[in-house]
């Protein structure tokens, strides 16, 4: 290879292997296991010294095209495929803590994510403090002398705060600590984790990566010391791996992700830029627009907006629902990064488990709502939304 590929070419080409067919499009390798020519060749495979899959467990010819095609776009030497975006940040974060280890995890987070570390990781001893992750100072305060993980995801759910991930990373550095950075709502192709200093990148690849609402997925990215030394043995003998069926579906999505995402971004932004001149519309936070609180480390670290948009109705609830009952393209559906538009209302879904409280530290009011642009035609999203509109008081 003579030049390194950009990143379409990457996610058309990359870790493609083929069969003595030579076929077209990646082909599904549906197997549970391998054979050996020979019992010395069984023995030298299991040894290490050849080359070679063992189990589909522990690894298998489709997922292996993902996994190298996702360690391309990332830059990161080693990957693992799992079943769905939470068998990746629970392998992340699990797989390399003990009891009487510490986390220090930011407060917004994914709902499962946010349960892995506050509510499960405490059962096996391993102690975790939440902070509001805006501020590098919380997370410096928080540093104990057994803090050996930092999680984060940024920008947040559903309301799109970000975390500054290179200052978070120096402070992992000085006290060998690991940053684990899920990049679902940057998507990989707006900001890249490992380059600001991280050092492990998780994606529910059922989002943005497949696109298409077909199926779970996830990956665990970082160093192939990291991997070896703490993912490898906890990914073969816990069992989360991806089906080579999903694998396959995904190595098809991804092909098309800066297509779509590009798509989705600049409808994400055109419905933004109307939402906030509204008068129902009380404030609208997207990653893209001058006026977020945070421009300058979004500067810093994103290479593109976002392709959510969360706004906030003057209304409160009753708007909140009047406004997705009223719209037609837009879907009422918890999902994101689909080729469908998708809207929720967190305080009653995806965030219904959070004590009011907790909700309103995250900044998620009653009449917020979180929009996920799809690829439609971006004026026939912005008639929907101002037909919509219409129907909701001021
Ligand atoms: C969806 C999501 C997950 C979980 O992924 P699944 O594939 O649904 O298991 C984790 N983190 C973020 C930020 C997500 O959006």
């Amino acid at each position: 290879m003579s030049k390194p590929w950009r990143p379409a070419t990457q996610l058309v080409h990359g870790g493609t292997t083929r069969s003595q067919h030579g076929e077209t499009a990646e082909a599904i390798f549906l197997t549970q296991g391998f054979v050996y020519d020979t019992a010395e060749a069984a023995e030298a495979r299991f040894k290490g010294e050849t080359d070679g899959f063992i189990y589909a467990r522990y690894g298998s010819p489709t997922n292996d095209m993902f996994e190298k095609r996702m360690c391309m776009l990332e830059g990161a030497e080693d990957a693992r495929a799992t079943a769905s975006g939470m068998a990746a940040v629970a392998a992340a974060i699990l797989c390399q803590v003990k009891a009487g280890d510490h986390i220090v995890a930011a407060r917004a987070l994914f709902g499962s994510c946010r349960w892995v570390v506050e509510t499960l990781a405490p059962r096996y001893g391993i102690e975790c403090t939440l902070v509001d992750g805006r501020d590098l100072a919380n997370w410096e305060k928080a540093i104990r002398k057994n803090t050996r993980v930092f999680f984060l995801e940024s920008p947040t759910n559903p309301t799109l705060e970000v975390v500054d991930i290179a200052g978070v990373a120096r402070l992992a550095d000085q006290i060998g600590a690991k940053v684990v950075v899920d990049n679902v709502f940057a998507t990989p192709l707006f900001q890249k984790p490992l380059e600001l200093g991280a050092h492990i990148v998780v994606y529910s690849a059922t989002k943005h990566i497949d696109g298409q609402g077909r199926c779970l997925g996830g990956v665990v990215l970082s160093d192939k010391e990291w991997i070896n030394t703490h993912l490898q043995d906890y990914f073969r003998h816990t069992g989360p791996a991806m089906s080579p069926f999903n694998a396959w579906t995904l190595l098809k999505g991804i092909e098309t992700l800066p297509l779509r995402v590009r798509q989705q971004t600049e409808n994400a932004s055109r419905i933004a830029d109307f939402l906030a001149g509204q008068k129902q519309v009380a404030r609208v936070i997207y990653p893209g627009r001058s006026d977020h609180p945070q421009a300058d480390i979004i500067a810093r670290q994103m290479t593109g907006g976002s392709t959510l948009v969360c706004l906030e109705l003057k209304g409160g609830k009753d708007a909140a629902f009047a406004l997705q009952n009223a719209l037609d393209v837009v879907k009422i559906s918890n999902n994101l990064g689909d080729a469908k538009s998708l809207i929720t209302h967190p305080a009653t879904t995806t965030h219904k488990n959070l004590a009011e409280e907790a909700r309103a530290e995250l900044g998620i009011a009653a009449g917020t709502l979180r929009f996920s642009a799809g690829i439609e035609d971006g004026d026939d999203l912005l008639e929907d939304f101002a037909r919509a509109l219409s129907r909701v008081p001021a």
